[in-house]
């Protein structure tokens, strides 16, 4: 863990650093991170089998996350240059010209979750340090490896100056020590809205800038006139990949009654094909909760939802840390599988009547990070999509979508807008500064 005098004098570090790095050019901060990327197009042997090993995730999604840490690489390498042009203002005052620029906002601080430790590092510490900032990683306790010290190791390995990036391991305590230290003009935080509120409380009171990216329960709309196995098939893949412990998860299924029974079916039957096992094993498709805290919390809403009065169709119970892929129908607001984000393997389905109906128990949350409709014709699943309130809304695919270059985030208990991907992470991670010029030097009464 690293205590709190640790945490501040690493934040003095990188402020003495960071303008030595602001000042270099765009292209020469991008090439330390093309120099990362071509590092991760041909990672060291062992990385997969590590991310196997700290994460509980299968080799697919290891591979899919190294995929998308590349994305996140390439595309901060391509902001460094644009965000670099100042604009020219009109001043409305004679002889006096304006212009503003995107300025670097010294040291942010980068506190990230387990479930996509280094995609979600490199989220915010590439755009980051593209854009000339220093930057304090504190990564989740369980993933202090590939969300911390590889990405150290990647960035020192492909030119990084020192001083720049501080790898910060620990828990709250850390946390809220990045938070405090006056270094930090930033924080960047994903994880749960819990600790998001915690973050954006210290940080309110310090006025720091801060981003938020939080908890989803995200739903699926299935209309009437839609390939119901298709659509299950999508439901499925949102709500069961990497064991359901993504923030953008299929949350709830929103099934029209026409197609309910149906989809149902073929959802459970998705379900039931699941291999659980060992991670490491190129056979399993579910593997290991992240920890014994959270296997209780995923028993705890699929006990009490049934308790409440919905069906269990399939899976329900567990095996260690395995929890089989669960699929309960019946869901009503007010029982805690529709209400709360599970972060497992578990499906809810909800039945509704019409587009209204479908629309309201969507937007029965506080949260708002992702929502999908799938259904026949485009008109009307645009219409509906339309009408959903969340950051992220996708049409006839289901809610796990995410590329380095789309905006990414939440409204409401999701998050406060600060968005990701391509310029808007400018926004997030750097601020404007006006300079005007006066010519000749201007003149006042006294
Ligand atoms: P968590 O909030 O418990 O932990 C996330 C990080 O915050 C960890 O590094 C943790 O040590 C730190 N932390 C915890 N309390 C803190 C405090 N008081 N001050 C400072 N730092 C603190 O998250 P979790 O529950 O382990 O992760 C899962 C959650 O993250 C889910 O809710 C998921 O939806 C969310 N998530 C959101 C996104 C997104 O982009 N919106 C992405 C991934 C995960």
């Amino acid at each position: 863990m690293t205590t709190s005098a640790e945490v501040r004098a690493a934040a003095a570090e990188a402020a003495a650093a960071q303008p030595g790095w602001a000042a270099r050019t765009p292209a020469e901060r991008a090439a330390v991170l093309r120099r990362a990327l071509g590092l991760l197009a041909e990672p060291p042997s062992d990385l997969l089998d590590l991310f196997v090993r700290e994460t509980g995730a299968i080799r697919a999604k290891a591979e899919m996350e190294l995929g998308a840490a590349m994305g996140e690489l390439a595309t901060a390498a391509g902001l460094a240059e644009q965000a670099a042009a100042p604009v020219a203002l009109d001043s409305a005052v004679e002889g006096r010209t304006a212009r503003a620029e995107r300025v670097p906002l010294g040291v942010v601080g980068v506190i990230t979750p387990w479930n996509m430790p280094l995609m979600l590092a490199l989220r915010s510490v590439a755009p980051a340090l593209a854009l000339g900032n220093a930057v304090l990683l504190k990564p989740d306790p369980h993933t202090p490896v590939v969300g911390g010290r590889f990405v150290a190791w990647l960035l020192r390995r492909a030119g990084l100056p020192a001083g720049l990036l501080h790898v910060l391991p620990g828990g709250a305590a850390t946390g809220t020590a990045l938070v405090e230290a006056p270094e930090v003009e930033m924080v960047s935080f994903t994880g749960s809205t819990a600790a998001g509120r915690a973050v954006a409380r210290r940080a309110g009171e310090l006025l720091k800038k801060v981003s938020l990216e939080l908890g989803g329960n995200n739903a699926f709309v299935v209309l009437a006139d839609a390939d119901v196995d298709a659509a299950a098939s999508a439901g499925a893949f949102g709500s069961f990949v990497h064991s359901g412990q993504l923030c953008i998860a299929v949350g709830r299924h929103l099934v029209h009654r026409s197609v309910a029974e149906r989809y149902t079916a073929v959802l459970a039957e998705k379900a039931g094909a699941l291999t659980v096992g060992d991670p490491a094993d190129a056979a399993t498709r579910i593997g290991p909760l992240i920890d014994e805290r959270q296997l209780a919390k995923v028993r705890a809403i699929v006990a009490d939802t049934v308790a409440a009065g919905a069906r269990l169709v399939c899976g329900g119970t567990a095996e260690g840390l395995l929890h089989r892929p669960t699929v309960l129908d019946g869901v009503r607001p007010g029982m805690r599988a529709f209400d709360e984000e599970v972060f497992g393997p578990v499906a809810p389905v909800t039945v509704f009547t019409d587009d209204d109906e479908a629309v309201a128990l969507a937007n029965a949350t506080d949260h708002g990070l992702a929502a999908a409709v799938y259904g026949g014709a485009p008109e009307a699943a645009r219409a509906v999509a339309g009408r959903l309130r969340a950051g992220m809304v996708h049409v006839n695919d289901q809610t796990v979508v995410s590329e380095p270059q789309l905006p990414f985030g939440g409204v409401g208990c999701s998050g406060n807008g600060g968005r990701f991907g391509g310029t808007a992470a400018v926004e997030a991670f750097t601020q404007w500064r006006l300079t005007t010029e006066s010519t000749p030097p201007r003149r006042y009464p006294f």
